[in-house]
């Protein structure tokens, strides 16, 4: 059901570029939506899009993936097992500030007098790029330019380039280049569950601050989870006007000011250098060290190194990750197309800036630009981000598949916790201990064991990456495996069946329910899969096994039992309707009364009694629709648009992570006008602001969906029986050209998808054997192109 209308036409203030989002005019209306979307980050750090000048501000938040403090949480009635401790990211020491005085005038953006405007987030160099010219209220002019970049290569280094020019006049400047710890007080909207809790206190607790000439160093530490933070600035000065500077700081800020004699058209140049480093072990003095090393090797690298850097990693990336689209009728400045190829760029360069650098951490769910589902890890990483990953960066997947193995002996107890043999893994979390304060639509999404699992699945076969399996995912097989028979029974009422009671599916607005039917499906291909890596590794690797069986007091019998329970795993099936029930009782509850329930009422859960919601049909995210996506070959054509048809009715999309789903399964039963309104909601998820909540951050689920929408939606890419197959479809009226790449088993093929044809091109590597349709095809370096009619629905 698609009923958001909220999307803001792009008008001339933001014109549409392939490469770049662009803002042609300071809209302070939009502030907090631009500094989502304008963020930079590396997967380890991440600033807000907002101005030099340090405000005007929503949020000014910088942020460093799982730097994070706890606290209590707090329960009206209290019950055994909750989860006790929240953990909240939070903002840390700003560096970015510049702050410009002319002739002792601030400048200041919504005051000032612009000649012209132009920011951008320039997606091809990985940087955020201002140029201004301001007039003082005396008629000076000044041009202002910068450039900002969080760097990929070196992940603990953001870098400033700032650049004024007096044009018509002389002018006495001061350059203040500022740093500041503090919390900023976020406008946050209580009754909205989904925003981050603010702290009342100091979050940061000063340990050291110094100065050495330009450089200053202001080092922090958090009071309950002992994290310890050092910010560290430095800067360099360009000019040949005459200049002075002053150096001031306390434990909480720090402040480099230049006073300059500005003559016409004599550039001044400013480069700033921010180094953030975090420890939960290290020492003061050694984290205050690690930052001035990191800072020396900066500095002597300059500017131009860092930005060579990042256009060398955004080349990299774009070569292995870049979807294009164009017209078939070669209308290249088409303004549609343009727009749709800076929605698919802007959809993946956000995901690579959330993820990137996520060494030892996971991808929050606003990835680095903002604070909301405070900072927390989901499902979304292994089901909605990881795909992407495991196709264009499998380094990246890796990282994010061996963080969750990190966590097992919190899973582990997280299960003992709740009865349960086997790891559990947290609904939502950032160190690895379940955060979910409402366990009904939290921790009870047991559902999340098998989703990484999958994820692990996908991974591997992808990659050929065995030894993963066998150090990391075996364990954590074994665990989960352990957890789904541990957590259902053979049950009588239902013929013997193995059913799962009492869980929560992805769909959060029908919770604790008996016989969720894409928990059940997909908790069986976890313990398929558990079986078939333990068998092989027990044939194929006697010593590894041995050591697994040692190290998890595994005995063949539970294998035996892993197999029994997937054979009988119980599927609710509805003879009259032929569909898939989403649980046991979902049919016999009552409609939601969408006809009354007025446009501006979604997202339901912020205007409904949760039991108003549970007690109705109504779908908060695709659920079974996603089921028949994931686990795509154990439904028939027909029953999918069965399901479909049944489901999308009454599904709400209040979640982002609903439209991308729908769209897949619309395209794959050719239901076109569906699939291209869903497609462009997710698309255009945060680009304009469909959800009307991008000023609190990203929907980095939605945009790792995009991906799939493009690839295994339009491009009909499968890989359910583990070779990699294609069976495109096209409507008939559809001009759209697509091409993606997609690595597999280290090896890059190029798909485009054109009117009538569909190319396969073996872009590196030796060797790729992949289907299409039924037929399979054999690229190798000598033949390295197959072109095969595509079929049209
Ligand atoms: C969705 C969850 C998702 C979470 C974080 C919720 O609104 O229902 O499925 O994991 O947001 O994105």
């Amino acid at each position: 059901m698609i009923h958001h209308e909220r999307l803001r036409p792009s008008s001339h203030d933001y014109p549409a570029d392939e490469w770049n989002i662009i803002e042609k005019k300071f809209n302070p209306e939009f502030l907090a939506q631009l500094e989502t979307m304008l963020a930079l980050g590396n997967g380890y750090l991440g600033m807000r899009g907002c101005p030099e000048e340090g405000g005007p501000n929503a949020e000014n938040s910088t942020l460093i993936n799982g730097f994070y403090e706890t606290r209590p949480i707090v329960y009206p009635e209290d019950a055994y097992g909750f989860a006790k401790t929240g953990q909240t990211i939070f903002s840390v020491t700003d560096s970015k500030t510049i702050k410009l005085f002319v002739d002792d005038e601030p400048f200041w953006l919504p005051n000032g007098k612009l000649l012209s405007y132009d920011r951008r987030l320039n997606m091809k160099s990985g940087t955020l790029d201002r140029e201004i010219l301001w007039e003082t209220p005396a008629g000076k002019q000044v041009s202002i330019t910068s450039r900002r970049l969080v760097s990929f290569a070196n992940r603990h280094v953001a870098a400033i380039s700032y650049q004024v020019t007096l044009l018509n006049a002389a002018a006495s400047l001061v350059i203040s280049s500022e740093m500041a710890a503090h919390e900023p007080v976020a406008h946050t909207n209580s009754e909205d569950p989904r925003q981050a809790r603010v702290f009342a206190g100091r979050g940061l607790h000063p340990r050291t601050s110094y100065a050495n000439d330009r450089r200053i160093v202001l080092c922090h530490a958090t009071e309950k989870s002992r994290l310890t933070l050092t910010c560290a600035t430095d800067h360099l000065l360009e000019t040949s006007c005459q200049h002075a500077h002053k150096v001031a700081y306390t434990e909480d800020f720090g402040q480099v000011a230049f006073t300059i004699e500005a003559k016409p058209n004599c550039p001044i140049h400013l480069i700033k250098y921010m180094v953030y480093h975090t420890s939960q072990t290290a020492s003061v003095e050694e984290l205050c060290g690690r930052a001035e090393w990191t800072m020396d090797r900066v500095v002597n690298q300059g500017f131009h190194q860092l930005l060579a850097s990042q256009e060398q990693y955004m080349d990299d990336f774009w070569r292995r990750s870049d979807v294009r689209v164009r017209d078939a009728r070669e209308d290249r400045t088409k303004r549609s197309t343009v727009e749709i190829q800076q929605a698919i760029r802007f959809n993946l360069f956000h995901i690579l800036q959330a993820s990137a650098r996520a060494e030892d951490a996971g991808v929050p769910a606003k990835g680095l630009t903002g604070r909301a589902y405070e900072g927390h890890y989901f499902w979304d990483t292994e089901i909605y981000v990881l795909p992407f990953l495991t196709y264009t960066s499998p380094r990246i997947a890796k990282n994010l598949l061996t963080f969750r193995y990190k966590m097992l002996p919190q899973a582990r107890a997280h299960a003992r916790r709740l009865g349960h043999r086997g790891a559990m893994f947290p609904w939502r979390t950032i160190n690895g201990e379940e955060a979910s304060a409402y366990y009904a639509a939290g921790t009870a999404q047991y559902h999340i064991n098998a989703d990484i699992m999958y994820a692990l699945r996908k991974y591997v076969q992808a990659t050929g990456d065995e030894s993963f399996l066998q150090d990391c995912g075996a364990e954590m097989l074994v665990e989960t495996a352990r957890l789904w028979l541990d957590l259902g029974f053979n049950s009588d009422a239902k013929g013997g069946k193995f059913c799962i009671n009492s869980v929560t599916g992805p769909d959060e607005y029908n919770t604790v329910v008996n016989n969720n039917a894409y928990t059940n499906l997909m908790a069986r291909e976890n313990l398929r899969y558990a079986a078939q890596t333990i068998d092989s590794l027990r044939a194929a690797k006697p010593d590894a096994y041995n050591a697994l069986a040692h190290k998890t007091a595994l005995e063949a019998s539970e294998v035996e039992a892993w197999l029994r329970a997937a054979d009988s795993m119980y599927v609710p099936y509805d003879e009259e309707l032929k569909i898939v029930p989403q649980d046991d009782s979902f049919l016999d509850r009552e409609t939601w009364d969408f006809k009354n329930t007025p446009s501006d009422h979604y997202p339901l859960l912020l205007y409904y009694h949760p039991l108003n919601i549970y007690r109705k049909q109504v779908i908060k995210q695709a659920d079974v629709v996603l089921a028949m996506f994931l686990l795509g070959d154990a439904f028939s054509p027909d029953a999918k648009k069965r399901n479909f048809e049944f489901y999308d009715p009454l599904t709400t999309g209040d979640s982002s992570l609903s439209s991308c789903v729908e769209a897949i399964i619309a395209a794959q039963i050719g239901d076109m006008e569906k699939a291209i309104q869903y497609g462009m909601a997710a698309l255009l998820m945060d680009l304009a602001d469909v959800g009307g909540n991008v000023k609190d951050g990203c929907h980095i689920a939605s945009m790792g969906g995009t991906w799939m929408m493009l690839s295994y939606g339009l491009g009909g890419m499968r890989d359910h029986d583990g070779m990699l197959s294609f069976w495109p479809r096209r409507a008939p009226e559809d001009n759209a050209i697509l091409r993606f790449p997609v690595t597999y088993r280290g090896q890059m093929l190029e798909v485009e998808i054109g009117q009538d044809k569909v190319e396969y091109a073996l872009r590196e590597g030796e060797c790729l054997v992949i289907r299409h349709e039924t037929e399979e095809i054999q690229l190798t370096r000598e033949r390295p192109l197959a072109v095969r009619p595509v079929s049209v629905w």
